[in-house]
């Protein structure tokens, strides 16, 4: 399975955190990690093996909307920074409206993208 992971600036430090905590379950399972741009490149540091797209607010989001869309997304990790603003915002709505039209998981939270892991 296809699992996208996003996380705004402000986030990119628990998403590291949070693959680390995870790696033994993503490994695993086989699943391929696809991700925007500076997400991407923070994974890889870290050891993960990541299909990098194109920076967010440069349309990384919306090739992984369009990934959604095109049903080769099975579930998204999002982590948004709620307290920032952002330049690609109709983006980030697009992103989450069409997992909505999809049905595809999307966590916004490491709480919550916890729980989707677990239940894999
Ligand atoms: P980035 O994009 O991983 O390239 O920083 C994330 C975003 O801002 O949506």
């Amino acid at each position: 399975m296809t699992i996208a992971i996003i996380a705004h600036d402000g986030k990119k430090a628990e998403m590291v955190q949070f693959l680390n905590e995870h790696q033994e379950i993503l490994h695993s399972k086989n699943i391929k990690l696809i991700s925007t741009g500076t997400t991407g490149e923070k994974a890889k540091r870290a050891g993960f093996e990541v299909d990098a797209l194109l920076s967010g607010p440069l349309g990384g989001d919306a090739q992984i909307a369009s990934g959604v869309a095109e049903k080769k997304v099975d579930m998204v990790i999002f982590f948004r920074d709620p307290l920032a603003k952002h330049p690609h915002e109709p983006d980030i709505f697009m992103l989450m409206r069409l997992c909505d039209v999809y049905n595809v998981p999307l966590a916004t939270n490491p709480a919550t993208a916890e729980l989707l892991l677990k239940g894999l």
